[in-house]
């Protein structure tokens, strides 16, 4: 399945379900009424745009509701990641399970349970699984939103200029550069 940049694992506008419930029980899965968006190889023609084993529950927001925002769940599995994008709006995430490893710019954090990341407007970011286990966090976002860009070659190097950031990205094989699915 492709990931166009439209498309990335924390972007796409979710069929929320918008029935009205005011309850949806967690069965250790999924929620009640909402359908998991499964996205199980992401490939892409944009160096670095790719996602992997990434699934998102859209809770709630963008079919209709009466709010702002979005509430999504993203779970990323073992070897997974999201897209390597930037935006003008703003993340916020809440980890729930798992462990992981964000990219912020030239940051680099290794997450657990109930730790938060804040992505400001304009910052190159990916969420990776760095465990065993299901990464699991809450990432609600602006309702209303601009759409993830992949970066270019330039912010690209320049990001992978930095040895950590290197280690960390998960970034399609580009020109000679050596970096590694
Ligand atoms: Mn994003």
């Amino acid at each position: 399945m492709s990931g166009h940049p439209e498309d990335s694992s924390c972007e796409l506008p979710g069929a929320s379900p918008a029935d009205g419930r005011r309850h949806r029980q967690f069965d250790g899965a999924a929620w009640d009424g909402v359908t998991p968006r499964v996205y199980k190889l992401g490939g892409s023609s944009v160096p670095g745009a790719a996602w992997r084993d990434v699934v998102r529950h859209t809770l709630a927001g963008g079919a209709g509701e009466p709010m702002a925002f979005q509430l999504r769940y993203f779970e990323i599995e073992p070897g997974g990641y999201s897209s390597l994008e930037k935006h003008r709006h703003v993340h916020t995430i809440i980890v729930l399970h798992g462990a992981g490893r964000v990219v912020v710019g030239r940051e680099v954090f290794d997450v657990a349970p109930f730790d938060f990341v804040y992505v400001p407007p304009n910052v190159p970011h990916q969420f990776v699984n760095a465990g065993a286990a299901t990464f699991g966090f809450l990432c609600p976002v602006d309702a209303d939103r601009d759409p993830p860009q992949p970066l270019n070659n330039e912010e690209l190097h320049e990001l992978l200029s930095d040895p950590r950031v290197r280690e960390a990205l998960r970034v399609q094989e580009t020109t000679g550069s050596g970096i590694r699915d």
